[in-house]
């Protein structure tokens, strides 16, 4: 019997962040369902309010007489699984967020939506009747009749919109059809699906290699059974993918279902068209591009059960199936699956709970995994599986390496090395393209010695600093440790030591004056502001509208150039010491899918890298294609400073208006941090300036604290955030467990 609902009132603010109850009005009792949004009277408040149904109880527990009753139902299409329910109150213990902000991620959209529907055309008579009509029509020259008649002799039942279009009638000829009595008009419910597989064409499963072979055994063997987690790494075009399709027939055959998540950026039409050419509308897509509309149906098309994979970004993990079978997550070493708005949750993470509660499994696939999962599959925590080489064969890729030193010792002060440029002018003229890379993220400033590649960094952190103008200071970003600019470098004495950093327009320029004759196209934030911009200028590289294409990371994944031979990567330094213990991971990341986009046609592909470190184990490893070598060298660094997955990280961003303030709360708030974290063994570090030290006049800080255990830091969070909230009032404190982006 439901009596009373538990409720989640629909605002937003921690104390409210528990359960109500509300009593069920007799009329509502047969229609209320756990996920179901609905209208009630709150506190002192004039306005309804809305609210999240969670679950019912015959027993309140509170005072029978001063419960209130649900006033009706607002959105009452969208209700929730019992499991995903308890994934939301998981996501509040895990992120220490609000079980509010756990609820609305479940939820494709925050209103009733309405079901679209579609008028649809039925032809009532045969082809010969049909045809005899035709002829009449021809001969009183009706040629919107006639039109319309030789459409239905192919199409038997179409979409109206679609005959309406395509042989250009008004809706009065089909009225006059039915009229007659030839066709029926009927309204059908539709959802609305950006894409349509009837236009794609079919393909069957590749006969797997051997290496294939034994990972699809090794996966199917405990299919179902017992949760468990793979790790497949293998490089690009090893044949994952195949992999992935393949597995997901074997979950179908047994009536379950599959989530597969891909970064937004790679969710391209062609990655969507390979799945939906194996699996026809059996798929959904989700990503952010959906109006609401959309994304409510590909929602209700899981729910339902007319879907049985679901495509998407990290959202797509919460799909409403209620028999999961696997959850892929392919390139699972991106940080964009992990939310940068409250709740800060990973996909990674919440999919391998979800897989716990309903003995899903799941897989994680990637040419470079994070630190993370490869440590935790090296310690068994995860099944580590390898494809060592291509699928198809294609061309060998010739990865040459340049000693930025050496090209100023030979008196060459350009941002090309000698081998770029010959090896740009020579594409040039068998009229192949280029893709230029500057793989800066975010604010590098750090200052290093161009005579031999000295990089000057924090000793306590192992992070180079960042420059300051102002002051003519090196502040480190991790721990605030500040000291003077040098003049001269400490390792060699040279005079050459100077702030690094290019941006992409300084790059087009030099580029369009070293090579005159060649069309250049840049590809940055700047020149992407515009909606489609993004798709623009990729379209026209594609089609060979330019010879060179500059750009940032934007361009380093997920674009299939069959004519581009040959990749240079200006300055791999610039990622490589960005403030951030993951810069080497990053950078080893970035140059093995830049360095991948060289020569995936036909054509053999160069790509040529430039450094003024050149002997770092990201460069060299990822020239070797060295998965392996990097993790080895990469853990022994992180073991050694204690970074993840070694510890875990807390992020507090501290902002303000008030730099007096801002800097002063700050020293209190890591005097307070200090005296209640010393009993509990997390260590406080910092404060230091953001890295994005101000942004609209607000300045920022961050203080970071290092707990060996995550539960530490949850604990922490758990029980003196309210507090300390509470007492630096003046500024605002947001927090970032395991942060993926730097602040
Ligand atoms: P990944 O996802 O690891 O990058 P893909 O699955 O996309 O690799 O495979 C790369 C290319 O090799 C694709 O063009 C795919 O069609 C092809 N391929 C994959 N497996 C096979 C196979 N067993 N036989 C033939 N071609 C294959
Ligand atoms: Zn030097
Ligand atoms: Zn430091």
């Amino acid at each position: 019997m439901k009596t009373f609902a538990n409720i989640i009132v629909d605002i937003s603010h921690s104390k409210l962040d528990k359960i109500f109850q509300y009593r069920i009005p007799e009329d509502l009792k047969d229609k209320i369902e756990i996920g179901m949004i609905v209208s009630i009277p709150f506190g002192k408040r004039t306005n309804n309010i809305n609210g999240y149904v969670v679950g019912f109880t015959d027993e309140p527990d509170f005072d029978v007489n001063k419960i209130k009753e649900i006033h009706s139902l607002v959105a009452m299409n969208m209700t929730i699984e019992t499991h995903l329910m308890n994934l939301a109150i998981w996501m509040k213990e895990r992120y220490a967020c609000t079980i509010l902000s756990a609820l609305r991620t479940l939820i494709p959209v925050n209103k009733q939506m309405n079901n679209k529907t579609e008028k649809q055309i039925i032809r009532n008579i045969d082809t010969k009747q049909l045809q005899g009509y035709i002829k009449l029509w021809d001969k009183k020259k009706y040629s919107g009749l006639s039109r319309a008649g030789n459409y239905l002799l192919i199409n038997k039942s179409c979409k109206q919109s679609s005959i309406l279009k395509d042989v250009n009638i008004s809706t009065s000829v089909l009225n006059n059809l039915e009229k007659k009595g030839l066709i029926k008009i009927i309204s059908k419910q539709v959802y609305r699906n950006p894409y349509n597989a009837n236009n794609i064409k079919k393909t069957n499963n590749k006969l797997p290699n051997k290496s294939q072979q034994t990972v699809i055994d090794r996966i199917s063997k405990n299919l179902g059974n017992n949760n468990e987690v793979f790790l497949v790494h293998g490089i690009t075009g090893s044949g994952k993918t195949e992999i992935y399709i393949q597995i997901i027939q074997k979950v179908l055959d047994e009536g379950k279902q599959a989530i597969v998540l891909i970064p937004e950026i790679s969710l391209t039409p062609q990655t969507v068209k390979r799945f939906i050419a194996r699996f026809g509308d059996k798929v959904g897509v989700m990503h952010s591009r959906l109006s609401n509309g959309e994304r409510y149906d590909a929602w209700r098309m899981a729910k339902e059960g007319k879907i049985s994979i679901m495509i998407g970004p990290r959202s797509a993990v919460f799909a409403p199936f209620n028999n999961l079978g696997i959850i892929i997550i392919d390139e699972e070493h991106e940080m964009t699956y992990k939310s940068e708005i409250s709740p800060k949750y990973h996909a990674k993470e919440v999919a391998i709970k979800r897989a716990e509660m309903t003995g899903a499994t799941v897989i994680l696939g990637s040419a470079t995994p994070c630190l993370e999962s490869y440590y935790l599959a090296k310690k068994g925590v995860y099944t580590l599986l390898e494809l060592k080489e291509k699928a198809a064969t294609t061309n060998e890729l010739n990865v040459e390496i340049v000693d930025m030193r050496e090209e100023l010792v030979n008196g060459n002060k350009s941002i090309f090395s000698k081998l770029l440029k010959d090896e740009i002018e020579k594409k040039l003229d068998n009229n192949e393209q280029i893709i230029l890379f500057l793989n800066r993220r975010g604010y590098s400033r750090f200052v290093s010695c161009r005579q031999c590649g000295h990089v000057l960094k924090c000793d306590n952190c192992d992070i180079p600093y960042t420059y300051h103008a102002q002051g003519n200071k090196l502040i480190c970003h991790y721990c605030g440790k500040t000291i003077n600019m040098v003049s001269k470098c400490p390792s060699c004495n040279s005079k050459y030591i100077k702030q690094f950093g290019i941006g992409t327009q300084k790059v087009e320029e030099y580029t369009k004056k070293e090579f005159p004759s060649a069309k250049v196209l840049r590809m940055d934030l700047d020149t992407t502001t515009k909606k489609n911009s993004y798709d623009t200028i990729l379209g026209m590289f594609r089609k060979g509208k330019a010879d060179i294409l500059i750009g940032t990371q934007m361009i380093a994944k997920g674009h299939d150039f069959p004519n581009v031979t040959l990749v240079g990567v200006l300055a791999a330094d610039l990622s490589l010491y960005m403030s951030d213990f993951r810069a080497s991971e990053r950078t080893f990341q970035l140059l093995t899918q830049v360095t991948g986009r060289a020569g995936r046609g036909n054509l053999q592909g160069t790509a040529i890298i430039q450094s003024y470190t050149p002997e770092h184990y990201s460069i060299i490893k990822s020239k070797e294609q060295d998965y392996k070598g990097f993790y080895e060298a990469e853990i022994k660094y992180r073991h050694l400073m204690n970074y993840p997955p070694f510890s875990n990280l807390l992020t507090m961003l501290l902002q303000s208006t008030n730099e007096k303030q801002l800097i002063e709360s700050s020293y209190m708030l890591k005097r307070d941090l200090c005296y209640i974290l010393s009993k509990v063994d997390i260590e406080v570090i910092g404060p230091s300036p953001a890295n994005v030290s101000k942004i609209n006049n607000t300045y920022r800080r961050v203080i970071l604290l290092k707990g060996n255990k995550y539960n530490q830091l949850l604990n922490f969070v758990n029980k003196y955030m309210e507090r300390l909230t509470g007492k630096y009032k003046d500024i605002s404190i947001h927090i970032d467990i395991n942060p993926l982006i730097s602040y």
